[in-house]
Formats: structure tokens, C-alpha cells, sequence
């Protein structure tokens, strides 16, 4: 599903942000990314929604060889990766609603087909009723929501969250992990960059660790293994 192979990252300014990643992620794993900030978590995940590109090394994504692709394909290969960022990154300015549809309307669905997938994935979200409320009227958790139904709402085989519980209190936290797993257990692949300590060691999923730009550690139901 996520191939790298000798991967580095240094970035315009000199920064090496990832020394020689070497991973593999399997079709239906659930993944966590941990390690103290500046490690290089970020720039992983960026690297497989191809918002950076590799200084070296090759990586694939659901069998596309992504370090190569043309920039008119871009489109279609983020169709099949569902991006979750910490602060939601909603269009303030557009319904929960008309942010999931415009998701389907970049990649040209018929009409009529947005409408359908749009409600059914605010329904599986839980927001059907909030459907036309702007993001400033929803709570972070709604929000965080909202950003979910928009990663899905395209049917891809990979969500990457950075951070998804990073501006939500505990008990919205395990509603959005909750979320997550049932997405997962419909067949979705999930890459998921944390600090959360308490989810990490309490649903258990294969953890990697990633040290000044190195897989340090990577463990089946693993732990955080950090203090905080
Ligand atoms: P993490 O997500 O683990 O906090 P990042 O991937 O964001 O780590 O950052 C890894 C390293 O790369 C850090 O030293 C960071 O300062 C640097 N970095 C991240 N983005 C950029 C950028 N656009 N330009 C230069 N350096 C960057
Ligand atoms: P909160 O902590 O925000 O109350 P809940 O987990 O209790 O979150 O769920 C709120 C709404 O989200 C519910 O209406 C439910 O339909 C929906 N929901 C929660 N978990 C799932 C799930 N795994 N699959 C589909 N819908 C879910």
C-alpha cells in the first residue's frame, strides 16, 4: 500500500528532515507515528499526500510510484489519499456540507452523485443535522468531524491524520479515534501522526517511531514509549 524505500528529506534552507526511511505499510493497517516534535513525523506524512517531495529515494503510494509522478496526475492520486490535520482546515467560508461536496467537485463527480455520498458520509459521521452550518459554528470535535467526512468522501485507500486529536479534549479525542477505527475497519488504511500518550497505549496499533529523521522503533500493538 506505502512503500519507502531510502528516503531522504532535506528541505531549501538545508534542514535534513528524514535520513534513510525505510518502511512498509500493508492495505488495512492502522499506523501510528510517534516521536518528540521535529523528528520528522510531518514531513513523513507530507511525503505520502505529496505535499513535499523526496530528496532521494523512492516511495509509492497504492501502487503509484509517487516520487515520479507527472504534476497533471497529482489530482488523481490524491483522490485515493484522505488528508486530517490537527486545526481541521476547513474552508471558513463554506457549509459542512459544501466542504465535503467541494472535495467531490474538484475531481468532476456528476452532480448528483455529490449530493448522494455527500449526506451518507455526514450521516456516518454523525453531522447530518448540522449539514449547514459554517465551521465557525461548529465545535472542534464537529469540525474535526466535518474534515473526516471531506478525507473520505472519495472512497480513498489511505487516510494520513497529523495530529487529529491534537486540539480536542479527551472525551472528544475517543469519539474521533472511534470514528477512525470504524473507517478503518471498512477497509481504509490509516496513518496517524500522535502525541496523545493515552490513546497510543490503550487502542493498541502498530506503532513507528521516528527519531531526527529515523525509524527508530516500530512495533504490532506497540507503546508509546515516551513520557509525555
Ligand atoms: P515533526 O512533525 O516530527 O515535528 P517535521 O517533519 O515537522 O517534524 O520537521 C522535521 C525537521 O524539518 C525539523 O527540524 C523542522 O524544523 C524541519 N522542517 C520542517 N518543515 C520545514 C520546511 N518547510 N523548511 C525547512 N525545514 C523544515
Ligand atoms: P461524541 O464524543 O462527540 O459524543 P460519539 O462517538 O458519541 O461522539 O458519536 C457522535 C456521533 O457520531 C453519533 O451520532 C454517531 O452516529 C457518530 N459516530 C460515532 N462513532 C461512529 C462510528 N464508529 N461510525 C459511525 N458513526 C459514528
Amino acid at each position: 500500500m506505502i512503500e519507502m524505500q531510502d528516503i531522504w528529506k532535506t528541505y531549501a534552507d538545508g534542514t535534513t528532515a528524514l535520513q534513510g526511511i525505510n518502511v512498509v505499510i500493508d492495505r488495512n493497517e492502522f499506523v501510528y507515528i510517534v516521536g518528540p516534535s521535529g523528528a520528522g513525523k510531518s514531513t513523513f506524512m507530507k511525503l505520502i499526500y505529496r505535499e513535499e517531495f523526496p530528496t532521494k529515494g523512492q516511495i509509492s503510494v497504492n501502487g503509484f510510484n509517487i516520487g515520479k509522478l507527472k504534476h497533471r496526475k497529482i489530482p488523481y492520486v490524491r483522490r485515493n489519499i484522505g488528508v486530517i490535520f490537527q486545526d481541521y482546515k476547513l474552508l471558513p467560508k463554506l457549509s459542512a456540507y459544501e466542504n465535503i461536496a467541494f472535495a467531490m467537485e474538484v475531481i468532476e463527480t456528476p452532480r448528483r452523485l455529490i449530493r448522494r455520498r455527500t449526506m451518507e458520509v455526514l450521516e456516518l459521521v454523525g453531522l447530518k443535522h448540522k449539514a449547514n452550518s459554517l465551521p465557525a459554528q461548529l465545535s472542534g470535535g464537529e469540525q474535526q468531524r466535518v474534515a473526516i467526512a471531506r478525507a473520505i468522501v472519495n472512497n480513498p485507500a489511505v487516510i494520513v491524520a497529523d495530529e487529529p486529536t491534537g486540539n480536542l479534549d479527551p472525551e472528544t479525542s475517543w469519539g474521533i479515534m472511534n470514528l477512525l477505527e470504524e473507517i478503518n475497519f471498512r477497509g481504509t488504511t490509516i496513518v496517524m501522526a500522535t502525541h496523545n500518550k493515552e490513546i497510543v497505549n490503550t487502542l493498541r496499533k502498530r506503532v513507528i517511531a521516528i527519531e531526527r529523521g529515523s525509524i527508530v522503533r516500530d512495533q504490532l500493538r506497540g507503546d508509546y514509549g515516551y513520557e509525555s
